[in-house]
């Protein structure tokens, strides 16, 4: 019943780089969703095959579309702006390269060391700021280098632009109501700056307000959860709307990592530990369900994490 997208994602043109971003596949988790009945099932968008990577080359490219478009960012004497734990970065990097646009990210110096090695392959201008601050700190540093040189930067702020949300609501959104013929019952999204939870979200309820959105958050400000946030202690989102979700769960880091490790051996899918958490939460959902189709996303794949020690220390070490 289910069917491959048609949509073209947005303003792109034929050929190039950026045609390539969105209409991602939807896999259905099958050896782990075993236990389940047959009319409960649970797909991920796999939205590491990507061009950069990962999920986030829909806000990037969206933000990089809107911006010189409305005359927010002249790249003749501009660079574009902004604080990133990775994903961001490297999408806007790839861009960036592409259409001759020079980026500056501020970037926690504790982010991996082989991503740090991708933004500086691809041209980025890499600010790293204090690893104890975590992504906040870069956040107020991309905040400062603004208010101090405006001239010089255009602030893109993912976390405060409604066209990373947009991407998600004229893109993700419409591909998952097609792939599913319209049967989505559960959208499940972990929270980073939330673009793909609230666009996703906005979108499907539109479509059907019978639709249960549920955000996924780690369990404490401290974790090992790349790429997400814990949203009581840290600042706050502004695109951020904590009327949408019908739930919420909290995941551990260590259940998200043995789970990424599951996902590998059990579905051969090597993602990142953010669709471990993902994939926690759209399996906490469905195993309450009796029927249903329940959708999430898996951010990116595992490679940028290999430097990670968890996956070492698996089930599976023979
Ligand atoms: N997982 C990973 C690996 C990410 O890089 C991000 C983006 N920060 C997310 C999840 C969360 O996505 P969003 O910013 O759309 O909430």
């Amino acid at each position: 019943m289910l069917t491959q997208p048609r949509i073209k994602f947005l303003y792109t043109e034929p050929d190039s780089l950026e045609s390539r971003v969105g209409n991602t596949p939807l896999i259905r988790l099958k050896r782990l969703t075993d236990d389940l009945p047959s009319s409960v099932q649970v797909f991920a968008k796999a939205e590491w095959l990507n061009p950069s990577g990962s999920v986030k080359d829909r806000p990037a490219l969206n933000i990089i579309h809107d911006a010189p478009n409305s005359g927010k960012l002249d790249p003749t004497h501009q660079r574009l702006l902004d604080s990133t734990s990775g994903n961001m970065g490297i999408a806007y990097a790839t861009f960036g390269a592409a259409r001759g646009i020079g980026i500056t990210l501020a970037v926690p110096a504790n982010a991996s060391p082989e991503r740090l090695s991708i933004l500086k392959t691809l041209g980025a201008e890499l600010i790293l700021t204090d690893p104890l601050e975590g992504s906040d700190g870069a956040i107020l540093e991309a905040r400062r280098l603004a208010q101090e040189n405006p001239e010089r930067y255009y602030y893109a702020n993912q976390y405060n632009n409604p066209a990373n949300w947009q991407a998600h609501y004229n893109g993700t959104a419409p591909e998952i109501i097609e792939q599913t013929d319209g049967q989505v019952t559960h959208f499940v999204a972990g929270l980073g700056t939330s673009g793909t939870f609230t666009g996703n979200g906005r979108r499907l309820k539109e479509f059907d307000p019978g639709i249960q959105l549920i955000s996924a958050q780690p369990n404490d400000s401290f974790h090992g959860l790349e790429g997400l946030k814990h949203i009581p202690t840290a600042i706050k989102p502004a695109i951020y709307d904590e009327t949408l979700a019908d739930d919420n769960i909290s995941v551990n880091t260590e259940e998200a990592q043995e789970m990424t490790l599951r996902l590998a051996r059990d579905e051969g899918l090597f993602v990142g530990v953010s669709s471990g958490a993902a994939a926690v939460a759209a399996l906490t959902v469905a195993r309450t369900l009796e029927t249903g189709i329940v959708v999430t996303v898996f951010p990116d794949a595992g490679f940028k994490y290999l430097s990670e020690r968890f996956w070492n220390q698996s089930q599976g070490e023979n």
